[in-house]
């Protein structure tokens, strides 16, 4: 269970623990999608098991993504006190829109976690 959790926060290897499953992060600003490695360069490990295998990744992501628009909602409008639902909800949205390349690719690693074999 904690080297699940170290290699969700690290973004490496479930079977090795060392080998990483992106070669390419992705950054929002940049427009760079994250690119994953089919196999893991220490131990050979196949993170896609078969064809649509992240596709349950999504209900992951949209799991993060539920929590952290309830969080930037729970921070702006008590913390901030903006009493606007409108103007919070555009600060949701920007948030969503600049944490999805992050998003998808947690997503991913815990969904690789979840089901290593
Ligand atoms: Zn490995």
């Amino acid at each position: 269970m904690v080297d699940a959790i170290l290699n969700v926060c690290k973004g490496t290897c479930p079977n090795c623990n060392s080998g990483s499953i992106f070669k390419q992060k992705g950054l929002f600003y940049k427009m760079r999608m994250p690119k994953m490695y089919e196999h893991c360069t220490v131990c050979n490990y196949k993170f896609e098991k078969e064809p649509g295998y992240f596709i349950g990744a999504m209900y992951v992501s949209y799991m993060l993504t539920v929590g952290q628009a309830v969080g930037v909602y729970l921070i702006f409008s008590y913390l901030f006190q903006i009493g606007n639902n409108f103007q919070i909800f555009l600060i949701i949205i920007a948030t969503m829109i600049g944490l999805s390349f992050f998003n998808m690719r947690i997503s991913r690693t815990i969904w690789i976690n979840l089901f290593k074999t």
